[in-house]
């Protein structure tokens, strides 16, 4: 699938937008999602322009699910709980809304899952998750 560097993560990448930001290093990014589906919803992309997981070179890919694993390990001692859901969605049949691959990375039960990008999370309280999610790292 042809890639839109339009989508609104290539302009957090090029810092177009504000994104408030956990981990940042040559190949990826991790920051929080701005409608979360449960406290401390985060996003890990490759820098790489890839749509979905799909497209991706298999090298980022293996690359950044060691990313993924870091971030996830900061999130779980950050907010102690046990327990992410680890979710992709390639395609926008799957619901995927945003075409820039990125994993979503959400310390919640899937029984207890908020609906899907839907309700603006509330800023100060997302800052100060990142904030504990970053200490962590
Ligand atoms: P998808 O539906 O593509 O799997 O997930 C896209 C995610 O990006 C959603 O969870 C949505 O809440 C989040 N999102 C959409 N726009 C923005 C934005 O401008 N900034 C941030 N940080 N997250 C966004």
């Amino acid at each position: 699938m042809a890639y839109d560097d339009q989508n609104i993560f290539a302009k957090i990448l090029r810092g177009e937008i504000p994104a408030i930001k956990v981990y940042e290093d040559e190949k990826t990014l991790a920051f929080m999602d701005i409608m979360p589906q449960a406290e401390g919803h985060t996003l890990v992309i490759p820098k790489s322009p890839a749509v979905t997981l799909l497209d991706l070179d298999p090298e980022d890919a293996a690359y950044t699910i060691q990313i993924v694993q870091k971030v996830a390990k900061a999130i779980e001692t950050a907010l102690e709980r046990k327990g992410i859901v680890l979710m992709q969605l390639s395609g926008e049949e799957a619901g995927q809304t945003v075409p820039h691959i990125h994993f979503h990375l959400i310390p919640s039960s899937v029984h207890q899952l908020g609906k899907h990008a839907s309700q603006m999370g509330d800023q100060a309280k997302i800052v100060a998750l990142a904030e504990k999610i970053k200490a962590a790292l």
